[in-house]
């Protein structure tokens, strides 16, 4: 039965950091909704002609097209043995909707950490965080700099901001994820997948808690 795990948390909680660094790790790919867009965004393509104004906005795509997008995605064969999602699912709809087609893969949410940190630290780690450009690798000027200052650890491709990440529109983007997406805590509650992580602490930190408390929940 393939695994999916969803990673829960307000923009800048850390969930792309996480997902990064424990994917390889668990043998599961890493689906974030917010670099397909980006994707289609930079090729210009009708899906990214369509997402470009909400994401400018910091507001959500339309759920129809979201799920539309995601399906296509988890249909590939790399994601046999399942998916880390992040950033997806960010309403009761979009929730909905995976339940349903992961019923169609013979798969269901294993698990759903949950990433707290508290709305004054997101603000300082959205406004300077620094993104690469070619495989979105995520930096932040003081909490986890590169090596060298513009350019990407891992692959050397230049490292920019994104234009969501300035503060109005963070302030903005965090509205929309209290509104919107914090449903999704209690709901995930309800069935029971939920794992609870203080993500102030370091990223390694994180990522120790994570691994640990997923060992359980994978296996059950
Ligand atoms: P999300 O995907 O949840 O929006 P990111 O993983 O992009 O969050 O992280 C947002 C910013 O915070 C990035 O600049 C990242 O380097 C930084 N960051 C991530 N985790 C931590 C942490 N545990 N402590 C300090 N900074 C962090
Ligand atoms: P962050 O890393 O800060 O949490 P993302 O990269 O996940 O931000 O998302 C960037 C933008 O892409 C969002 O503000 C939104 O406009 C769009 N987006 C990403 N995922 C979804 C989703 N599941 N539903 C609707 N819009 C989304």
């Amino acid at each position: 039965m393939p695994t999916y795990i969803v990673l829960l948390g307000p923009p800048g909680a850390g969930k792309g950091t996480q997902a990064k660094i424990i994917s390889e790790k668990l043998g599961l790919p890493h689906i974030s909704s917010g670099d397909i867009f980006r994707e289609n965004l930079k090729n210009q393509t009708e899906l990214g002609k369509l997402a470009r104004g909400y994401i400018d906005r910091g507001e959500l795509v339309p759920d129809d097209v979201t799920i539309g997008m995601i399906r296509e995605r988890l249909s590939r064969p790399d994601c046999k043995p399942g998916a880390l999602l992040d950033g997806f699912p960010r309403t009761t709809t979009q929730a909905e909707a995976l339940e349903e087609m992961l019923r169609e893969f013979n798969g269901r949410v294993s698990a759903v950490p949950y990433i707290k940190v508290p709305e004054k630290v997101l603000i300082e780690r959205l406004t300077g965080r620094w993104t690469c450009r070619a495989e979105g690798h995520i930096f932040h000027e003081t909490f986890n700099p590169p090596a060298k200052p513009g350019v990407c650890d891992f692959d050397g491709s230049d490292l920019y901001q994104r234009e969501d990440d300035k503060a109005e529109t963070v302030v903005h983007r965090i509205r929309v994820y209290m509104e919107q997406t914090a449903p999704l805590i209690d709901y995930y509650r309800e069935h029971g997948t939920l794992l609870e992580l203080d993500g102030t602490l370091p990223i390694d930190q994180v990522t120790d808690d994570l691994l640990e408390g997923l060992e359980g929940r994978i296996a059950a």
